[in-house]
C-alpha cells in the first residue's frame, strides 16, 4: 500500500486538501462546459486514485466523489477490500493481462482499456451471472505511440461489432489517451478523431455515447471536443508517490 510520505500533509489537512482540489476541478469542468457550449453536468468527473492510497480515496467519497478509477489491479484490489463499506464505482483504466480477467470481471463496473478481443471474451464469460453486465469502453489509439496500448482506428467498427454478440458485456464507448501535446489546438486534434469515429460507427441501437478522454492536464480540450468522462488523477489527488 501507498506509504505517505514525510512531505504529505497528515489526517485532517490532507482531507480538506483533497475536498479543495476536487471543488477546483468540479468547477473547471463547469467553465469548460460554458465555454464550449456543453450542457450542464454533461461531463462525468473519473477520480483516478492509482498509486493514491485509501484514505484518500475516503476523502475524496467525504466530498462527494463517487467514481474512481484504477491501473494496477492487485493494487486495487486491496484497496477495494478496504473501503468495501462505500459506495464507490469502480472503473479500470490500466493494461489488461490476460490471466488477470476474472479479478476485474468481479470486482469493476467499468472497464476503459478493453482492446483485444480474447479480453473481452473471458471478461464476458468471467462476469458474474448476478451483476449488472460490465460497462465498457473500447480503447483507440490515435497517437500510433506504441507504448498506449489501443486498437488503431481501421480496427474498431469489427471490435465493436464482435463484442456485441458477446453477454454480460455492455459496449457503452470508446477512450484514448494521447501522447502529451503542447497548446491546446494540439490536444483538440487526437479528440476530435476519437469522436468522429464515435459518430461514424454509432446507430440508434448502439449510439457508443462514452468519450472517455481528458486528464488533469488536457481536460479543457477534451470536454471542448465531446468528452463525456474525464479521467483526472493528479488534479484530484495531487502528485502521486513515486515509490
Ligand atoms: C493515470 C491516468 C490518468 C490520470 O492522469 P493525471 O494526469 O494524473 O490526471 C488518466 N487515464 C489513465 C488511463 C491513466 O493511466
Amino acid at each position: 500500500m501507498t506509504t505517505p510520505r514525510p512531505n504529505d500533509p497528515p489526517g485532517e489537512d490532507a482531507t480538506a486538501d483533497i475536498a479543495a482540489r476536487l471543488q477546483r476541478v468540479r468547477a473547471e469542468i463547469a467553465a469548460a462546459e460554458r465555454r464550449h457550449a456543453r450542457p450542464t453536468r454533461s461531463v462525468a468527473l473519473l477520480a483516478v486514485s492509482k498509486r493514491q492510497g485509501p484514505d484518500k480515496i475516503r476523502a475524496a467519497h467525504a466530498a462527494g466523489q463517487r467514481l474512481f478509477g484504477e491501473s494496477y489491479l492487485q493494487e486495487a484490489i486491496e484497496k477495494q477490500a478496504e473501503l468495501a463499506e462505500l459506495d464507490l464505482e469502480w472503473h479500470f483504466i490500466g493494461r489488461i493481462q490476460g490471466n488477470k480477467t476474472r479479478a476485474i470481471a468481479e470486482r469493476f463496473d467499468w472497464v476503459h482499456s478493453l482492446c483485444e478481443l480474447r479480453h473481452a471474451r473471458r471478461l464476458a464469460e468471467q462476469r458474474p451471472d448476478g451483476r449488472p453486465p460490465l460497462q465498457v469502453c473500447i480503447q483507440v489509439n490515435l497517437s500510433s505511440e506504441s507504448s498506449k496500448g489501443g486498437l488503431p482506428p481501421g480496427a474498431v467498427a469489427e471490435f465493436v461489432n464482435a463484442c456485441e454478440d458477446l453477454p454480460r458485456l455492455a459496449v457503452r464507448g470508446l477512450m484514448t489517451l494521447p501522447a502529451p501535446a503542447g497548446t491546446l489546438t494540439e490536444q483538440r486534434a487526437p479528440f476530435r478523431a476519437l469522436r468522429r469515429l464515435r459518430d461514424a460507427l454509432a446507430t440508434p441501437a448502439r449510439p457508443l455515447e462514452v468519450l472517455s478522454m481528458g486528464m488533469s492536464d488536457d481536460l479543457e480540450a477534451a470536454i471542448a471536443e465531446g468528452a463525456t468522462l474525464v479521467r483526472i488523477g493528479t488534479a484530484v489527488f495531487g502528485p502521486r508517490p513515486t515509490a
